[in-house]
């Protein structure tokens, strides 16, 4: 079982020429997260914690300028939306600032276009400099709808690699801890063609990409269509396939779960889906929420967001979900309609944060 009581939030700077035992008392009696050793890498460039050896290395090689700094968590819950980014991309953290979110989601291009402009450096790092700022714990991105892995059209599947190698070095930029990714439709062929396609794109994009901190995340979905990815059976599947734990896991959307059949509105229905999502993908895989209620009802197969509490899942089910253990510690992002509510003259995003932080009893901030 994965241990989810750390959560990234920031950097602390280690006393240089630690190793072994020194190093981990360093860090707070457990091993960091991830760890950033200045000197010998390019700036920025981060190590996972399976690269302890080299962060050593470089501190041995630099001693006077290295500096290895590592993350801890708090126990806190961590909400966010997902957030436009018109105008610039550092003005979705702004605004995800000015909403008292604790994390955001971008695209960081439009979504709905295969083409885009290269981010300058200028912009990446201003988009960095607002998210540390802001002190947003995590920042992540989703990829462009027109993405499909599982197509069995050629064409199609090459451009679809090749899209997503874009979007994730974009996120490597911006140094974006996730990048979600609706695994695919595989159209007129076969769900097992379609997995065994999305497995051999997802291999072939990170050896191009080369990600040093991004993890690709698969994310459940409704199973619209000939969408794959709604049986957790199917990504389960994907991540053993792919076999690449450090480059790729899953972000868990509710509305998408629930819609796809799973019923988690009361205790035990929660329990045996998380049972089930732990057996068939591995709770250990899991590093972002999507936070949405659902226009449909359970099993109805149909992707409609809807608002917290006004949907099919209701406040109940949202609160028990919400609270479960290897649950409340991931970043949780909404992805409901924005706007203002005619009722109350307020914006849906502040109505729903507010929301889920009633559910989980902790006061608006
Ligand atoms: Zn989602
Ligand atoms: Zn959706």
């Amino acid at each position: 079982m994965a241990k989810l009581r750390y959560r990234l939030t920031s950097w602390k700077l280690i006393p240089r020429s630690l190793n072994g035992s020194a190093l981990r008392r360093a860090a707070g009696g457990f091993l960091p997260i991830q760890a950033r050793c200045a000197s010998e890498c390019e700036p920025g460039l981060r190590h996972s914690l399976a690269r302890r050896a080299c962060i050593r290395s470089c501190l041995r090689k630099s001693p006077s300028s290295a500096r290895l700094t590592s993350v801890e968590t708090p126990l806190t819950y961590c909400f966010g939306a997902h957030m436009s980014i018109a105008g610039g991309l550092h003005l979705a953290a702004e605004r995800a600032g000015e909403l008292g979110c604790d994390c955001v989601q971008i695209f960081t291009k439009n979504n709905n276009q295969w083409n885009c402009k290269p981010i300058t450096s200028a912009e990446a790092t201003q988009f960095r400099e607002t998210v540390a700022k802001l002190k947003l714990q995590s920042a992540i991105a989703h990829t462009s709808y027109l993405i499909n892995l599982a197509s069995p059209d050629d064409l199609l599947w090459r451009k679809s690699i090749d899209a997503l190698v874009v979007e994730w070095q974009r996120a490597e930029q911006l140094e974006l801890s996730g990048l979600v990714l609706h695994p695919g439709a595989h159209m007129t062929s076969t769900p097992e063609e379609g997995i065994a396609r999305i497995i051999e794109a997802v291999r072939k994009a990170v050896n191009v990409t080369q990600p040093k901190m991004c993890r690709l995340l698969l994310e459940n979905t409704a199973g619209q269509g000939s969408a794959l990815g709604w049986q957790f059976d199917q990504l389960g599947k994907l991540l053993r396939g792919i076999d690449l734990p450090s480059h790729v896991g899953t972000c868990f959307d509710t509305c998408h779960a629930f819609a796809a059949g799973y019923d988690f509105r009361t205790a035990s229905g929660l329990k045996s889906m998380l049972k089930t999502f732990d057996e068939q993908v591995g709770l250990q895989h899991l590093y972002a929420i999507h936070i949405n209620d659902s226009k449909k009802g359970c099993g109805s197969r149909v992707d409609r967001h809807e608002h917290i509490g006004h949907g099919e899942i209701g406040e109940q089910g949202l609160t028990l979900f919400l609270k479960a253990k290897h649950i409340k510690s991931l970043p949780m992002f909404l992805e409901t309609e924005k706007g203002i509510d005619e009722a109350s003259g307020q914006e849906w995003d502040a109505i729903n944060l507010s929301a889920l932080r009633k559910l989980v009893g902790r006061q608006e901030q």
